[in-house]
């Protein structure tokens, strides 16, 4: 295998929600999207008061697209239209395909509204290619021990979805997406398979990583080369990294609030349906 070299570093910008810290790294300034990974909203890591309000994200709908949801810390209650019902605790996971729409809420248990505690939440945009925006909408929630963990060398894969050499990860994405979570001990190496003609997104949340000498640091996305096959990185620090790849839309994106799909006439096709209760309801 030989490596992909780091192109571009982006810091996340702070954009705090109510009292919920928010960082968002995507999209960015010189960075609309990471084709197909087109948002990035870190929550926290931040520590909650026993008596809290929880998170803020009430009913909402989405179109055209899936959000993945990394819950580092605290809890994560959801509820949609699909009839989808879950608390995912930390170290758990979300995979939820909007596609043609569904509405959904994202908010914290009463146990963690009573007790408080930390919360850690990271949520990621991927985008569906248009032949696949408007499938039925589908949720995977997967606790911890849900997820496979493949050691190597003072760095662990908690694989999510797609492959990693011989092993794969319990989520089946629509698109093939691959996507991890790394948590690597200081100094620990790692050849990341990354094949050729996909796009990586590496994040790194905790800690800090190299890619050929230079440093990613915490809150920044990282984007690399397409000319090799693996991405090599060697941790500064206890490091968690967020690292994925996948096939290209290479289509027009047209972004409306929650909603994102080709054009801008299916944007207003998707609040008609919407107001219209097309969407279905809590
Ligand atoms: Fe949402």
């Amino acid at each position: 295998m030989s490596a992909r070299t780091l192109l571009g570093l982006h810091p996340a910008a702070r954009d705090d929600i109510g009292n919920l810290v928010t960082r968002r790294p995507l999209p960015g300034p010189g960075l609309d999207q990471v084709d197909p990974f087109l948002f990035l909203n870190h929550h926290g890591p931040q520590s909650y008061p026993p008596g809290n309000a929880g998170l803020p994200f009430g009913p909402h709908p989405h179109r055209g697209f899936e959000t993945v949801t990394f819950i580092l810390e605290g809890e994560l209650a959801h509820l949609d239209s699909g009839g989808h019902e879950s608390v995912i605790r930390a170290g758990g996971v979300q995979w939820m395909t909007a596609g043609r729409g569904l509405v959904h809420a994202e908010i914290s248990p009463d146990s963690f509204k009573r007790a408080g505690g930390p919360l850690e939440i990271l949520q990621l945009w991927v985008n569906l290619p248009g032949r696949l925006k408007m499938v039925d909408p589908a949720y995977t929630g997967l606790q911890r021990g849900e997820i496979p963990v493949l050691d190597l060398d003072g760095a662990q894969v908690e694989l999510i979805a797609g492959a990693w050499g011989d092993r794969e990860g319990p989520v089946t994405s629509l698109t093939g997406v691959m996507m991890s979570v790394l948590r690597l001990a200081p100094g620990a190496r790692l050849a990341a398979p990354a094949p050729a003609g996909r796009n990586v997104f590496l994040y790194v949340a905790r800690g800090s990583v190299a890619i050929g000498g230079k440093s990613v640091p915490q809150f920044h996305l990282a984007t690399v080369s397409d000319d090799a096959d693996a991405v090599e990185m060697a941790a500064e620090a206890e490091s968690v990294v967020l690292f994925g790849h996948a096939e290209p839309c290479r289509e027009p994106v047209v972004a409306h609030g929650p909603f994102v799909m080709n054009t801008r006439e299916e944007i207003m096709q998707a609040m008609r349906d919407y107001q219209a209760g097309k969407f279905g309801g809590l």
